[in-house]
């Protein structure tokens, strides 16, 4: 598993088809072929990029 933004491997595995990135600090989510990008917000929430 490697981010599809940075290509870094420092990728964790978060939930079930959701991963995050340490290089970045975005959150991943895999839904079929399409991968959706969340940046983590202060208060803990999602928002997408
Ligand atoms: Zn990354």
């Amino acid at each position: 598993m490697k981010c599809p933004l940075c290509g870094s491997s420092s990728v964790g595995k978060v939930g079930v088809e959701q991963y995050y990135c340490w290089n970045c600090f975005v959150e991943y989510q895999f839904q079929g072929d399409e991968t959706r990008v969340y940046s983590v917000e202060e208060d803990g929430s999602l928002m997408e990029i």
